[in-house]
């Protein structure tokens, strides 16, 4: 064993980080005691050389990371206590959740593996280290055809979104469909937002007559609100307010000196019913478990090498893994989930190998469908048989409908005077965010719901000297010193479940594996519409009562789905008639089957919907696991 795996515990150390500590290395594979409590005060153990980070290895054993993931390519068939379709966000729970409950789970994966740290290939390259220095070329636009449409192409991380060309779909109406297929989803670049939802939203359908009532109320989710937090960690501010209820949150990033000043007018200025908040962010602001905490490079969306942002990779991944009981397979296109008519169950699923297009069927007791919002309403629909012609959990008829995303691209921004002395630190990789305050206690408007802000203040640089076409010394030295302060905010707003927003199978179109495409036939309404002339008036009414100079209000237009957020096409209900799945996420028509992501929800709420996703798949997981042993699947 050689010195530099020796690990020390101090007998200094608090005695409750000693045994998270000692639990951390307990959990690393090969870990070995082989000195105990030596004189004078230190605990010695043991552990393998494990991946490090690239970067740096600080003193803090959260660098040694666990193993990578099993990665087998398995060629016939095997029965597993529990399937999980997708590795992103929910899918990474799940496999989490019932790994960690002793079921044996294979977790089906359609895109190539991406391992932690070793596959983060541009997490530490400059713009300069890279072809185009980080700009988009007139290949990579092309090639990329959806996501040249906004700001997410980019050649740092073009491999870890979905090739449009292997995968295409149809845009009866403009439909905006960013995808990641690989292990980790798009969990690895996400955004990190991360708000609980009220009751207000919880009971909104009911309330107004819209589609249908959730099955479930704040009080069924608030105790896995609390679990997924504390596992993912979250940083943000404890606020009070009941339409944003507080979590199990680490110390929150700081909102800046500028971001500050426009807090404190914003409240004065409005009585304290509109509020500027840090964002509340799965960037951990303390070490947790094995992660080590966010070094404020804003590089998130290459992969983070001290795995400070919550992804399947950082998080859950390596939980599953731990556990022994986990099998991932990647480049494992689900194509059906297979139903057994006597059973009225599903009796596993059908494989196809994204490299070799061979099939295979592997069997289990549950089936937990996690692909994505869209993707897990084309298995299900893919899934037909003369039972349910129209795909598994079509007997309501609402499988594929009331399709939403959160609109945004409307607000305001302008620039602030007086605070040129000052600046700011590190690359904060989250901003502020305004609570909703639309149609919230008193306040009535003529469309229904709300929406939040999103937005940050920040100094410009040198780039803003590019317009100027400048030359010679004296431009440079100007363009040393930071430039002015400006700041700027989008709203974000709920889109209404309207049933004829709908995706549907396109069978004459097929992808690169034959297999038939989606067809999306979506819009916004008046309802968002109205919303949208708030959504930049109210932006720009705070910022000029915050002193803000050269005030904008913009709509830059929005096409549905540019929010990333999809969400209800196989959605949850009380009545097996007018829903896809029940109040646990259960297809109503093959109780063993849960659907956990965006597809089951049955209204959007105004804030991002990750946590939620999390939060359902872990009640779901533990109430697939409980109804396992009451032998009721
Ligand atoms: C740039 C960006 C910013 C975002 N910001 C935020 C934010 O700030 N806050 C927030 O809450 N959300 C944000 N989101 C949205 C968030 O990423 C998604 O809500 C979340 O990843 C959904 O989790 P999921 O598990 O349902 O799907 P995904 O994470 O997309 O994972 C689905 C997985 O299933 C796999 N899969 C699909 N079909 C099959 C199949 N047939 N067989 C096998 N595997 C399959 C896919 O390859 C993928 O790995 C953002 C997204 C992006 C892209
Ligand atoms: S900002 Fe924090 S979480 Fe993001 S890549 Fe850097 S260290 Fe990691």
């Amino acid at each position: 064993m050689s010195k530099k795996n020796i690990r020390r515990i101090p007998i200094t150390t608090p005695i409750t980080l000693r045994r998270r500590m000692l639990k951390h290395y307990m959990g690393i594979p090969g870990f070995t005691w082989i000195v105990h409590w030596l004189p004078p005060s230190t605990l010695y153990v043991s552990v393998p050389s494990p991946p490090r980070c690239p970067v740096t290895e600080p003193a803090c054993p959260a660098f040694l990371l666990p193993a990578p993931g099993p990665n087998p390519r398995m060629t016939s068939s095997s029965h597993y206590d529990a399937i999980v379709v997708g590795s992103g966000i929910s899918g990474g729970w799940a496999a989490k959740e019932l790994t960690e409950r002793g079921l044996k789970v294979l977790l089906l994966e359609r895109g190539k593996n991406i391992e932690h740290i070793k596959d983060y290939v541009n997490a530490l390259h400059a713009p300069w280290q890279v072809p185009h220095r980080g700009r988009d070329p007139v290949a990579l636009k092309n090639a990329h055809p959806v996501l040249k449409r906004d700001y997410v192409l980019s050649e740092l991380n073009t491999d870890w979104w979905a090739d449009e060309a292997a995968s295409p779909y149809i845009e009866k109406k403009p439909f905006d469909w960013f995808r990641g297929y690989h292990v980790g989803g798009r969990s690895l670049m996400w955004g990190r937002q991360s708000y609980r939802w009220s009751d207000l939203d919880f009971e909104a359908n009911a309330r107004e007559g819209i589609a249908v009532d959730w099955p479930i109320r704040y009080a069924d989710l608030a105790p896995w609100y609390d679990h997924v937090e504390r596992f993912a960690g979250i940083s943000g501010s404890k606020e009070g307010l009941p339409h944003l209820p507080d979590g199990q949150f680490m110390p929150p990033m700081e909102l800046n000196v500028v971001e500050k000043h426009v807090a404190a007018r914003i409240k004065a200025a409005f009585n304290d019913t509109r509020r500027l908040i840090i964002g509340r962010v799965a960037n951990i602001t303390q070490p947790l478990s094995n992660r080590v905490n966010c070094q404020y490079r804003n590089k998130c969306w290459l992969g983070c090498p001290f795995g400070a942002y919550f992804s399947t990779q950082s998080s859950t991944l390596p939980a599953a893994v731990a556990t022994g009981n986990l099998t991932l397979r990647p480049f494992s296109i689900v194509t059906r989930v297979l139903y057994d008519k006597d059973a009225k169950r599903a009796r596993g699923v059908e494989v196809l190998d994204a490299e070799t297009n061979q099939t295979f069927e592997f069997t289990s007791k549950i089936v937990f469908v996690c692909a994505s919002a869209f993707n897990s309403a084309w298995l299900l629909m893919n899934s037909a048989t003369d039972v349910w012609p129209g795909g598994l959990g079509s007997s309501s008829g609402e499988l594929g409908h009331n399709v939403m995303d959160h609109h945004f691209r409307a607000g305001a921004s302008g620039q602030v005077d007086g605070f040129d002395d000052r600046t700011s630190f590190g690359r904060r990789p989250t901003g502020y965010y305004i609570p909703r305050f639309r149609n919230t206690g008193a306040d009535r408007r003529d469309y229904l719901r709300s929406f939040g802000y999103q937005g940050h203040a920040d100094r410009s640089g040198w780039q803003r000297g590019i317009a100027e076409l400048g030359i010679g010394a004296d431009f440079k030295e100007s363009l040393r010193a930071p430039g002015g302060w400006s700041i700027g905010m989008t709203g974000f707003g709920e889109t209404l479940p309207y049933h004829d927003n709908r995706i549907s199978l396109d069978h004459s179109v097929k992808d690169k594996w034959g297999l038939p495409v989606l067809a999306m036939d979506c819009e916004i309404r008046d309802n968002e519409h109205k919303m949208r002339l708030d959504m930049k008036n109210d932006a720009a009414e705070m910022l000029a009562a915050a002193g803000v100079k050269n005030v904008r209000a913009t709509d830059d237009g929005y096409t549905l789905g540019r929010g990333i957020h999809e969400m209800g096409p196989a959605r949850m209900g009380r009545d097996p008639k007018t829903s896809v799945l029940n109040g646990h996420n259960q297809v109503w028509d093959a109780p063993n089957v849960f659907v956990t992501d965006g597809a089951c929800m049955t209204s959007s709420a105004c804030v991002n919907p990750s946590l939620t996703y999390m939060a359902l798949t872990a009640r779901a997981a533990e109430f697939a696991v409980a109804e396992l042993k009451r032998r009721n699947l």
